[in-house]
């Protein structure tokens, strides 16, 4: 009885997956849906994504093997 409960300071009881939006705990480390890496509740309860660095490094390759590959192509035109 009585107003005793506040409706200020409620916590979120999840977080959202950044990628697909499934709802998950506040503890999960990975989306069970689509098994996406999350880090803690950001704004508006989305999860924060972890940096990929395999997903930056595998670009930053592809840059690589691709101005190699332009550099070899004029250098071998001379
Ligand atoms: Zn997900």
């Amino acid at each position: 009885m009585g107003k005793l409960k506040q409706k200020k300071d409620v916590a979120p009881k999840y977080k959202r997956c950044p990628e697909c939006f499934a709802r998950l705990p506040l503890d999960a480390e990975r989306c069970y849906s689509c098994s996406q890496k999350v880090e803690g509740a950001g704004k508006y309860g989305l999860a924060k994504k972890p940096f990929d660095w395999t997903g930056y490094i595998r670009a930053i390759g592809l840059w690589v093997l691709l101005g190699m590959y332009l550099w070899w192509a004029f250098f071998k035109k001379g």
